[in-house]
């Protein structure tokens, strides 16, 4: 036996007679349910930590039955139990009176045996103790007091009495529970050497073992739940078991004492519908509601029986396979087994025999109660959170608090985290989300700049160099250029009219000042000319170019259409160069067309810039062209020079302006040109 327990792998528990709750925080989803449903305020949430605060922990063990991830649990005496066992100590297990309720297939004599062959020495009901204590409160209620009297059966509502009410511990009857009363017997028969271990289904009765005021009478306590681990290799095996009796005084109606009005009714007495200074009261909601009414003087009775929990039956670690009526029906049906071979007079003899026990006990106030928080306290955690009543507080319940003000006075408290406030943070991350995306979206617009700044920087050192080179072949050309006008002019006089080779002649000179005009074209791009700068209105300047082109045959079927800005300020720039420009792109923008389309012509101006958009209806500007563009020489056009555009953007660069394109295939192309308004000489800004 000793090897088979010590081969269980049995978890690290407490050895020492101190318990507590512990939440495995890496289990834990930080739902806030235990919040919701501890009727103590024992659990702090902070810093995403949950845990328990053991002075207030009232030990009813909702937070570890109802936890949905099972992240909390309990630390009991079943080690030094196992220690006992296997030391072969003389131990007695007293089973609490719930215990048939736990049996599935054994008779509670196979119990016992079963008990017994894991080496228990004796096998007590726990049931005597509630006898001996039923008698004393029978006695109790027989007598005439002036105050009510409470019940301190149930150790659950002790706690909470002795830590948050302590104005009724004066009401609680001074007698011991049914555990420290059995306790208390075996150890006045067995003597301090004896092992004295209850088994129980209540989490609470593991504090009440070492509460100062009863401790002694019992050296450990286990639950159920510890005694299924304990019987693990015994379960199966039914068979195996006789039926052994139990050791220990005999009860008799204390064995009801588990189920709701098992206290009063094992005291002999019978519940009447009409007997209205008797209550009995169960259930966690209603137990705490009524105590502190009753606290307040709400309401009166001359007894009142509470219970945190549907009756002992109903305890945190007794199995939920079967309904609370179900195992209400076996502890009764025990009772009343046990009861019909029983004849009353032994029972009053073993009553008797125990008469000398001492079943008093006291109280000690452990007042947990935190200071209420001001007004002004709470209005500022509230605003904080955003939920300022009477229209921001939602109330929702989402942080385990029942309205946002309860949060926030658990906040004060500093048992509650503010920020831990799920429409809060919601609205954070909304928050946090849209700055993402603002600084997500300037970072790509700053990289779009960048990128756009630095394809211009390197247009303009290509357009730079470029025009160098272009300036020194046009230098060169321009005087053997001038020979070959001038010879050609002289032979072209010399010859007869009708002489065939003047055509040849003709020829030369329209192909000289072609290339005449090219190389005008290159030096006007490498800046050989220089800006002359004065007034200039764009809107006249506009006009004057169009009043140029309108009557050439190619714009015969071109639609145009002007959207003037009449408001257009007076610029400062180069009248003949801007000209240039304008020619450039209206031109080409007419060619694109073919002849045929709209050309519409916007003038706008913003903060800085005087804008002029020259649109066109034409096939659009494909892609992979849009690099060459400005590019001088670069053409498509089977007589093109490609250099308008290369000018004209050389011409706006030293007008500190730029050219921007828009253009989709088959949906036209518009130049943008953006010329600053306070462009003058004398701050260099044209040069
Ligand atoms: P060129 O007119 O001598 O070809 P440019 O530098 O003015 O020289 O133009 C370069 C090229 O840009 C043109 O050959 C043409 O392919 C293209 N282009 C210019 N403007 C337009 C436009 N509005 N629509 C379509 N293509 C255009």
């Amino acid at each position: 036996m000793t090897q088979r327990l010590a081969q269980k792998h049995i978890p690290l528990v407490n050895t020492e007679k101190s318990f507590e709750i512990t939440v495995n925080n890496r289990k834990c989803r930080k739902c806030s349910y235990c919040i919701q449903i501890c009727p103590a305020k024992a659990i702090k949430f902070y810093r995403d930590q949950v845990t328990i605060i053991s002075e207030r922990c009232i030990m009813c063990g909702s937070c570890i039955t109802e936890c949905p991830q099972q992240a909390l649990s309990y630390r009991s005496g079943l080690q030094q139990v196992i220690d006992f066992l296997e030391n072969k100590e003389k131990t007695i297990a007293c089973v609490d009176p719930a215990f048939p309720a736990i049996l599935d297939f054994w008779t509670p004599g196979q119990f016992v045996t079963a008990l017994k062959k894991i080496g228990f020495t004796e096998v007590w009901e726990g049931a005597f103790g509630a006898e001996l204590i039923s008698q004393a409160y029978r006695k109790l209620l027989n007598e005439k007091t002036d105050k009510p009297l409470i019940s301190s059966f149930c150790p659950v509502i002790v706690f909470y009495i002795q830590k948050y009410l302590p104005q009724l511990i004066e009401n609680l009857v001074p007698i011991v529970s049914p555990m420290i009363a059995i306790g208390r017997i075996a150890r006045a028969i067995k003597g301090n050497d004896w092992k004295v271990i209850y088994i129980t289904p209540c989490l609470a009765q593991l504090k009440e073992m070492s509460s100062p005021e009863v401790a002694g009478a019992i050296d450990q306590v286990i639950t159920f739940k510890d005694l299924k681990r304990l019987l693990e290799d015994q379960l199966e095996r039914k068979e195996d078991h006789e039926e052994t009796p139990f050791d220990g005084p005999k009860p008799f109606l204390g064995r009801v004492i588990s189920v709701i009005g098992g206290l009063y009714r094992s005291t002999g007495s019978q519940f009447d519908i009409l007997m209205d200074d008797i209550t009995v009261t169960y259930g966690h909601r209603r137990t705490i509601g009524s105590l502190n009414q009753l606290a307040v003087g709400f309401i009166k009775a001359r007894f009142f029986d509470f219970l945190f929990c549907h009756g002992c039956v109903d305890g945190p670690f007794i199995s939920r396979d079967l309904s609370v009526i179900a195992r209400r029906q076996k502890v009764v049906r025990y009772a009343k087994q046990e009861m019909e071979k029983q004849d009353v007079l032994s029972v009053i003899t073993e009553l008797d025999r125990f008469e000398f026990v001492d079943l008093s006990r006291s109280f000690l106030n452990m007042e947990q109660r935190l200071p209420t928080p001001t007004e002004e306290q709470i209005r500022a955690i509230l605003k904080k959170i955003d939920k300022l009543p009477p229209n921001k507080n939602l109330d929702c319940r989402a942080c385990g608090y029942a309205s946002c003000r309860e949060k926030a006075i658990a906040v004060a408290q500093g048992i509650a985290d503010e920020e831990y406030c799920l429409p809060y943070l919601l609205e954070q991350s909304k928050k946090i989300y849209r700055e993402l995306e603002k600084s997500h979206r300037e970072l790509q617009m700053s990289h779009q700049a960048l990128e756009q700044a630095q394809a211009q920087l390197i247009r303009t050192e290509k357009l730079a160099s470029i025009g160098q080179l272009a300036a020194g072949v046009a230098h060169e050309i321009n005087n053997p250029l001038g020979t070959i006008m001038i010879y050609a002019h002289l032979l072209y006089k010399n010859l007869d009219k009708d002489d065939p080779r003047r055509e040849d002649v003709e020829l030369i000179i329209s192909e000289a000042n072609r290339a005449k005009e090219i190389v005008q074209g290159l030096l006007s791009f490498a800046r050989e000319t220089k800006l002359k700068p004065g007034p200039v209105n764009i809107n006249d300047l506009i006009e004057d170019v169009l009043g140029l082109v309108v009557n050439q045959s190619l714009f015969h079927n071109i639609k145009i259409e002007k959207r003037i800005d009449e408001e257009l300020p007076t610029i400062v720039a180069d009248e003949t160069k801007l000209k240039q420009v304008f020619l450039n792109i209206i031109l080409n923008a007419a060619q694109a067309m073919e002849g045929n389309g709209r050309l519409i012509i916007t003038t706008t101006k913003d903060k800085k810039y005087i804008k002029i958009r020259i649109q066109d209806t034409g096939p659009g500007i494909p892609p992979e062209i849009m690099a060459n563009l400005f590019s001088p020489f670069f053409t498509t056009k089977e007589k093109g020079t490609g250099l308008g555009l290369a000018i004209s953007y050389g011409i706006i660069e030293r007008h500190k302006g730029k050219i921007d394109v828009e253009t989709g295939m088959g949906k036209g192309t518009a130049f943008i040109i953006s010329l600053p308004m306070d462009a003058s000489e004398d701050e260099g800004v044209i040069k």
